[in-house]
């Protein structure tokens, strides 16, 4: 019975976020982000990598719409770079809660092991918080990472999809299992209306130099 507006983000969560950005900005450009989004309590002080609820979900979308309002027209670029870089920190701090501790994917076809990732970060957001509600969708034959509880968008309005942390973070998960890069699209996005937002895996990017 939580309601979307006062959903609670857990402090490992709020760390990866604020650890991921300061590798992507600075210290500079997170500690201005955190200051116009009325968070300066976490400048220089992130919170421990436990499971202790710890800042409300409508403020950490608040920090996300700061870094788009703080970077302009880059700023959608530089939220893909903070979510790869965060899918890289679960990789190096929480491997075991996503599952991927002393797994080889290398047996595996690309599509299970992308299936294996996607629903690796799925369970891991479950195991972290209860009130979590995402899944792996193969509907169409299509794979996507549905997630109704974005944190990202909570609270938020839009005409077009504006989780550009999570589609970083989902793109980065597929290039982890697969060693390629794909493209990744949220097709639907709680901020213009719809029940969840949605990651779509694509086809792999054409080599960009
Ligand atoms: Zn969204």
């Amino acid at each position: 019975m939580t309601n979307k507006e006062d959903a609670i983000i857990i402090n490992s969560l709020m760390r990866q976020a604020l650890v991921s950005m300061q590798e992507v900005m600075g210290d500079h450009g997170l500690n201005a982000v955190l200051k116009s989004s009325s968070l300066e309590k976490f400048i220089g002080n992130f919170p421990p990598n436990d499971l202790e609820p710890s800042i409300k979900a409508s403020q950490y979308a608040q920090l996300n719409q700061a870094v788009e309002d703080f970077y302009g027209r880059g700023g959608r670029g530089i939220l893909r770079r903070i979510g790869k870089s965060s899918f890289q920190y679960g990789v190096r701090e929480q491997a075991a809660l996503l599952g991927i501790a002393g797994v080889a994917l290398k047996v595996l076809p690309e599509r299970q092991r992308i299936k294996f990732i996607l629903n690796g970060m799925a369970n891991a957001l479950k195991k972290s918080n209860s009130d979590v509600k995402a899944w792996l969708d193969e509907s169409g034959g299509k794979l996507a990472y549905v997630d109704a509880t974005c944190g990202v968008c909570t609270s938020r309005h839009s005409d077009r999809p504006i989780c550009h942390l999570y589609i970083g973070s989902v793109s980065e998960a597929v290039r982890w299992a697969t060693g390629k890069d794909y493209e990744v699209t949220e097709t639907h996005c709680s901020a213009k209306g719809d029940e969840y937002c949605r990651f779509e895996v694509g086809d792999v990017k054409e080599q960009a130099g």
